[in-house]
């Protein structure tokens, strides 16, 4: 139906820069949801060496292309590129992961946009699961760009009462003990457990860690053993957040394709 309208398949570029493993499967279950909604997955692997100037060229190019309805960039980035360099440069209409300044302004103003897929997915799994949220305390548990900032920004958006948690957060424990809804994204293994939680809270577990105590099987940030007892509802790891994103990721693809067509 879209690709008769648009006259073409709308396709997705995903941006990698240098060898990262677990890009390497990030990709392939992007390739497989692309596969399943009629997007095409056109993979763009550069080199470790690229320069700002080269990444930058590739984006300006990738940002004229037509077919391209969106853009995703696989993270981290090599040190000597700075995130900086992609989300001024990526157009804000191809940006479906929310990273430039254009889309995470919006998304700070409350205003619609491309929020990033992430967070984006946590808050799909409470709709879903019928969790209110406004007038709610929401503890988050990071600070990134892409993923604890911008779920903050979205539970505010929604009326929630927001506490930012950081590394130099004191008294981590004690706020988290006051949160109806625990979101956490810092990639620490263990860093939440039951004793912290309130009884009956909703915790989102966006952490993902391999730690060797665990075998270097896959956890998140919260202890999930200890965590499930107490809490009210509790997302998995691996099971929970992470199928959601490529979701999340697919209907703003979607949403980026209608754009095209004037018609989002
Ligand atoms: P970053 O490393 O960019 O950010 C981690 C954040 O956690 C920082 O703000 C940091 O604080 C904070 N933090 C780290 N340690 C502590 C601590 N001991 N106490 C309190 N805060 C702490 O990570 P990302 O945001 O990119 O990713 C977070 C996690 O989510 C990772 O495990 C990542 O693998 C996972 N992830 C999951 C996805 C999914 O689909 N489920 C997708 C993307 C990421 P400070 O700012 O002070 O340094």
């Amino acid at each position: 139906m879209l690709t008769s309208q648009l006259g073409f398949t709308p396709a997705l570029a995903v941006l990698s820069v240098g060898e990262d493993p677990a890009s390497r499967s990030y990709v392939a279950g992007i390739r497989r949801a692309c596969d399943r909604v009629g997007i095409t997955c056109r993979q763009i692997e550069l080199p470790y060496t690229t320069s700002e100037a080269e990444l930058r060229a590739e984006i300006g190019e990738l940002n004229a292309e037509r077919m391209v309805c969106g853009v995703l960039a696989t993270l981290p980035l090599p040190p000597h590129l700075p995130l900086a360099t992609l989300a001024d440069t990526l157009s804000p209409d191809k940006d479906i992961d929310g990273i430039t300044p254009t889309n995470a302004g919006r998304l700070a103003l409350g205003w619609p946009t491309f929020a990033p897929n992430t967070p984006a997915g946590g808050m799909e799994i409470m709709r879903r699961y019928g969790i209110s949220i406004a007038g709610k305390h929401a503890v988050v548990v990071g600070r990134s760009g892409i993923v604890g900032r911008p779920m903050a920004m979205m539970l505010l958006n929604a009326d929630a009462t927001v506490t930012i948690c950081h590394r130099n957060t004191a008294n981590l424990a004690e706020i988290v003990r006051t949160a109806d809804i625990v979101v956490t994204a810092a990639g620490r293994a263990r860093l939440i457990t039951g004793a912290m939680l309130k009884p009956g809270t909703t915790v989102i577990d966006f952490g993902i860690n391999f730690p060797e105590w665990a075998g270097s099987k896959m956890v998140g940030d919260v202890d999930y053993a200890s965590a499930l007892p107490i809490a009210g509802a509790i997302t998995p790891v691996p099971g929970g957040t992470g199928p959601v994103t490529n979701m999340m990721l697919m209907r703003n693809t979607l949403a980026a394709a209608r754009m095209l067509l004037g018609d989002a």
